[in-house]
């Protein structure tokens, strides 16, 4: 039978029809799943979180969509937690992560046509990157595979790798360079971390060419590493402007670019904007996941939990070196490098009631709740022996 579904998507055959915490029912009934996907990073405080499911039903009954011809009351609200907790003096609402990282482009862009740079259009991505799927987002991350076959690349867009700082460096210092977009802890890619060190001479390099940085954490941002943004780990490295999305509805889609004043002078009335973005339902969601992600206990047990995690899946991998061969990323973005195809893993794991996410270079990525109990975690990793376990007595039989 075909589906009337565009055949965009490599799923898994497991459709779920309620979720508590981080456990997920199937269709099917049986033994619940653990989740360690969480909406790709995007349902940080669980599913169903009473405060959001307040949130979300008081305003429900109240008023959904209005457009931004008018005031969002909700939006100032939101804003200034943003700003009063991070580098950014300023934020544009948007709906998803892409359309945070094009605003990003276009802010960075203006700043510099609007100061008679003209010339300064380049945008310097990073090798592994991943920004979304829109055109420009696309082009930023310049991943062959998701250019295929969608026409000439677009003009203004270079790419370097982060361990050639010399390249990079050179990028930057080019009088045509408008910003440098970059994600603090790469998801997509592969759960790969840039030093503090690397950030600051970025950051550094940028001030003295004239050049904007934008940091893309999308995906690392809103508690997801232990710091509200991931970038906040390290001192002398804050952007000018950064896309948000993922976390920060908790997930309900809400996106946000951040700039500083300065960053967004080039943009006025007309520059940009958004039909839903910022909307009154999406901003009451939003701030009720900002105050509970924020919270000094929230952020305090992300760092506890990864910390125990880490060391559990560090001796788990000790344990299977036919099968993992690293542990990385940053706090609950966590990727494991395996030996067997990442595919294959994850549907192991699924014959285990977990859930875990793919990601480039051969990674699986664990990305469970921020609110996962100690308990929960040992559970994850209990799965994921058993995971191992039958992965290796299937090439045992195999071979
Ligand atoms: C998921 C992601 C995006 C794209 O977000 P969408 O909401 O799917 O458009 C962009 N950047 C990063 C780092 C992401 O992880």
């Amino acid at each position: 039978m075909t589906s009337p579904l565009m055949n965009v998507y490599a799923r898994a055959p497991l459709a779920f029809m309620k979720g508590e915490g981080v456990w997920l029912h199937s269709r099917e009934g049986g033994e619940p799943y653990l989740d360690c996907v969480a909406g790709v990073a995007s349902n940080a405080l669980g599913h169903c979180h009473p405060v959001l499911v307040a949130a979300l039903t008081e305003q429900a009954n109240k008023l959904w969509h209005i457009s931004n011809m008018f005031e969002v009351p909700g939006q100032d609200a939101l804003a200034a937690r943003l700003t009063g907790a991070c580098f950014a003096d300023t934020v544009f609402f948007a709906n998803t992560g892409t359309e945070a990282v094009e605003c990003a482009i276009k802010v960075a862009r203006r700043y510099h046509a609007a100061r008679g740079d003209t010339h300064r259009q380049t945008i310097i991505g990073i090798h592994g990157a991943f920004h979304g799927r829109t055109y420009a987002a696309l082009n930023a991350a310049g991943n062959a595979a998701h250019l295929d076959g969608f026409g000439a690349p677009m003009a203004g867009f270079t790419h370097r790798s982060p361990d050639d700082w010399a390249s990079l460096a050179a990028a930057i210092a080019d009088p045509a360079a408008a910003a440098v977009l970059i994600e603090p802890v790469q998801g997509e890619g592969g759960a790969r971390t840039m030093t503090g060190g690397f950030l600051e001479s970025l950051r550094a390099a940028c001030t003295s060419a004239g050049v904007l940085l934008i940091y893309d954490e999308v995906q690392s941002g809103m508690g997801r590493t232990g710091q509200l943004f991931a970038h906040q780990w390290f001192s002398g490295t804050e952007p000018d402007i950064m896309a948000v999305a993922k976390a920060l509805g908790s997930g309900l889609p809400v996106a946000a670019c951040l700039a500083t004043a300065e960053a967004a002078s080039g943009m006025a009335p007309g520059g940009h904007g958004s039909t839903f973005g910022g909307n009154p339902l999406a901003m009451a969601v939003a701030i009720a996941a900002f105050d509970e992600i924020a919270k000094p206990e929230t952020l305090d047990h992300v760092r506890a939990l990864s910390e125990h995690l880490r060391g559990s899946l560090a001796t788990l991998a000790a344990g299977w070196p036919n099968l993992i061969t690293e542990v990385r990323g940053k706090g609950l973005l966590i990727g494991l490098k395996l030996v067997v195809n990442n595919r294959a893993f994850i549907a192991a794991a699924r014959e285990q009631r977990l859930l875990v996410a793919g990601g480039g270079d051969n990674i699986v990525r664990l990305l469970p709740p921020l609110t996962m109990s100690f308990a929960e975690a040992h559970d994850v990793v209990a799965r994921l022996e058993a995971t191992c376990a039958a992965m290796t007595a299937a090439a045992e039989v195999a071979a």
